[in-house]
Parts: structure tokens; C-alpha cells; sequence
């Protein structure tokens, strides 16, 4: 029932016109004219649960996702492509999926056959988003891509490109955006509700990491690609302005050799316009995750901020006021209300490839020791 309230709240709010004043979520997705759409009616295809493939099963499509959808009224779990054939039996069972909407990396591009799926959702690791994202795309499906959207920002510019060409829509996976103290955030500092924002706080970190993480061709980065893009992102919604320039520095390696590719943390500062600033640090060796602003009349701080659940809000005027929600499955609820209501997602690959383009503009300026300009 919250859930339910929260999400009409949303609808009533505008949510998708309010997170970037300067980027529009328009450009890039097209609208959706899928054969399924063709083959039922407007009614039909309003009260239909589309149905989403997820591709990759690991840590987070099974933790997160595959139960995310088991709370989702416009969406369904009705696919998995994998590369183990050992998970299929377990997938299959508990989440009641017919044989044949089982794929791998080899057939994948036959789902563009299968009308059980609308939506594939792309959960593997960073390097492979594009790949996936465009044979999706091309198969005729809309696309969910988890961050960071890809490595490179021509790679992001080919997932737009493709999703344009095939008149269907790419959104990337930020759930914060339909997470009530992080929409409080962007209220507070784009409503300016205790004077402009002046500076930024944001650090997110984990203790520890492994696996394809600590590989940069499969993770395009450390930290900053893979946690640190939430500070990013925080700074940008919460002040409704793009950053115009950057500084970074790389911390010490405390293991060189588990870190020989990737950075183990890294501090940096974006410049913003008015002189506004956003200091931020990310981590694979400190557990950190704090979002702070401090405007003209007073501050507001999430601690934690980032995180599926158990974020705590704060202003200068006391506790903020907000309920707990599953992130995921709003997010994901309101994709498939997008496609149904033929409108843009308020986090389109746009939003995706501005994020890392500040993300390449952090590690150019590591890497140099100068101000990049973003
Ligand atoms: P995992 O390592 O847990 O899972 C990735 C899955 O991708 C694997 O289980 C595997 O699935 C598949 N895969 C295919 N090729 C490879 C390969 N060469 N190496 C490793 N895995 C491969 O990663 P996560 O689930 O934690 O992360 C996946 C994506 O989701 C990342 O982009 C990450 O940034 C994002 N993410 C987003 C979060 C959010 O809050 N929005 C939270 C966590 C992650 P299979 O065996 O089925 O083929």
C-alpha cells in the first residue's frame, strides 16, 4: 500500500521532469511501437504485466531484481539469459519460467521471436553493457541497462544511437531516482528550499571487492566506475546542474598487487557553475556513504545514502520525514508504465552518458594532475 501511494505520488509530482534542469529526457528514446503493442488493444495492453529478461544472473539480478519483480504490478519476470547452465534449474523453479524463454549469450538475439519479452534488463559487468544493450535493442526490445552505462562515451553514444534507430527505450538502472530521501534531496537543493545549495559532500566505498571489478577491461575502472558514480549522480540531482570542470587524486594502494589495474580510492572535486562545488571520495578499501548539501540557510544530509534500504535523512530543521520503499521494483514499475503510456523515461541513457563522461573527465584529470573542463 505504501509502495502504491508513493508511486501515484511520484506520477503526481512529475517526478521524471524534475531531476535535471539542464538535460532533457526526452532526446534518444523513442516511442514505443513494439509488435505486441500491434497485437492488443490500447486496454489490453494497459492492464498486460510486460514481460522483462534479465541478462546476467548474479549477485545483484538475484538479490535485488529477480525478487524486486515478485512486487511489481506492470511487470513480470518472464526471462533469464545466462552463460551457467547450472542456475537455470533454480531460476526456473523459483520464479516459475517456462522453458523456452531461457537464453544464452549464443541465441540471445533469437528473444527478438519471443512475445513473452518486452523489456531485457542488462545486469553484467560494465564492459559488456554495450554489446547486450544494442542486440537487445536490435531484437526489437526495450532495454534496461544497469550503471554505469558503458566505459567509454562513444560506446553510450552507439546504445542511444541504436535505441533511436529501433524507436524503442533505454533506461539505466537508477533506482535513487524513485528513492523518497533522495528525491527529498533534489527538492531540497532545486526547490532551494533553505537558499542555494553552495557545496556538496558525497562519498560512497565499500571495504572490500573481487572478481571482475578489480579488472579494468571488464570494469572500464575502480571505484569511481562502480560506487563513486553515486556521488556523481547525487551532486547532479541534487543541485539540478552539470558540472563544468574537474580535479581528481588517486589514493595510495594499500594492496598494488589486488589493485594493479584499477584504483583502490579516489577523492575529486566538481566544479559547478556560481562557484558551487561537490567534494567526493570512493573506495573498494572504506566503507563510506554519505550524501550531504549545505545551502545559504541551512544543510541536509542522507547517512546512508546510497543503499537498498535503511537510508536516514536529516536536515538543519530536523529528521526528514520519509518511508523505506523497494527501490527496484518502482524503478522498474515505472519503465514498463512509460512504454505503456508511450512517454520518455525520467532516467533515459542520456542521464547515462552524461555520468560518464564526468567519469572519464575524473580519470583524465587523476591521471594528469590538471583541471579538466567536463
Ligand atoms: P556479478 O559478478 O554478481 O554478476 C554478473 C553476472 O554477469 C555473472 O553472474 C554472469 O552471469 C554474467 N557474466 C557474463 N560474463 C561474465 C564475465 N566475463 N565475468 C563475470 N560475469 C559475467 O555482478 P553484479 O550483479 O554485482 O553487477 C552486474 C551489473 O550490475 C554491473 O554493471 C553493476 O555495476 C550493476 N549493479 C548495480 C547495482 C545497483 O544498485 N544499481 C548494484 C549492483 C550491481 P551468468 O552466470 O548468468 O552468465
Amino acid at each position: 500500500m505504501e509502495r502504491r501511494k508513493f508511486v501515484s505520488q511520484l506520477s503526481l509530482m512529475g517526478i521524471g521532469g524534475m531531476a535535471f534542469a539542464g538535460l532533457s529526457s526526452i532526446g534518444g528514446c523513442g516511442s514505443p511501437s513494439n509488435q505486441q503493442a500491434e497485437e492488443h488493444t490500447d486496454e489490453q495492453q494497459a492492464e498486460r504485466k510486460l514481460g522483462i529478461a534479465l541478462v546476467g544472473l548474479g549477485g545483484y539480478a538475484g538479490g535485488q531484481l529477480a525478487p524486486a519483480l515478485q512486487e511489481t504490478d506492470h511487470c513480470y519476470l518472464a526471462g533469464i539469459v545466462t552463460g551457467t547452465p547450472s542456475k537455470i534449474d533454480k531460476w526456473r523453479r523459483d520464479y516459475d519460467i517456462p522453458e523456452g524463454n531461457v537464453y544464452n549469450y549464443e541465441n540471445f538475439d533469437t528473444i527478438a521471436d519471443n512475445p513473452d519479452i518486452d523489456i531485457v534488463y542488462v545486469v553484467l559487468p560494465n564492459a559488456m553493457h554495450t554489446e547486450y544493450t544494442i542486440r537487445a535493442l536490435q531484437a526489437g526490445k526495450h532495454v534496461i541497462c544497469e550503471k554505469p552505462m558503458a566505459v567509454t562515451v562513444e560506446d553510450c553514444d552507439r546504445m542511444i544511437a541504436a535505441a533511436k534507430e529501433a524507436g524503442k527505450l533505454l533506461s539505466i538502472g537508477y533506482r535513487l531516482h524513485f528513492e523518497p530521501h533522495n528525491i527529498e534531496m533534489m527538492r531540497f537543493g532545486q526547490e532551494k528550499r533553505m537558499g542555494a545549495i553552495k557545496h556538496i559532500i558525497a562519498d560512497n566505498g565499500m571495504g572490500s571487492t573481487e572478481g571482475w571489478r578489480l579488472d579494468k577491461a571488464l570494469a572500464g575502472g575502480g571505484p569511481l566506475m562502480d560506487v563513486g558514480i553515486y556521488c556523481v549522480q547525487a551532486a547532479r540531482y541534487t543541485l539540478g546542474t552539470e558540472p563544468v570542470a574537474v580535479t581528481a587524486k588517486e589514493g595510495p594502494k594499500t594492496d598494488p598487487e589486488m589493485f594493479k589495474e584499477v584504483e583502490e580510492s579516489l577523492t575529486w572535486e566538481m566544479e559547478f557553475p556560481d562557484g558551487v562545488t561537490a567534494v567526493c571520495k570512493s573506495s573498494y578499501s572504506e566503507n563510506m556513504n554519505l550524501l550531504r548539501a549545505e545551502a545559504e540557510h541551512g544543510w541536509a544530509k542522507l547517512e546512508p545514502a546510497f543503499p537498498y534500504s535503511g537510508i536516514q535523512g536529516e536536515t538543519s530543521d530536523g529528521e526528514m520525514d520519509c518511508e523505506g520503499v523497494n527501490q527496484q521494483a518502482i524503478q522498474m514499475d515505472d519503465f514498463a508504465k512509460a512504454i505503456k503510456e508511450n512517454r520518455p523515461t525520467p532516467v533515459p541513457g542520456e542521464m547515462g552518458r552524461q555520468d560518464v563522461k564526468i567519469l572519464q573527465a575524473i580519470y583524465q584529470a587523476m591521471e594528469s594532475g590538471e583541471r579538466v573542463v567536463v
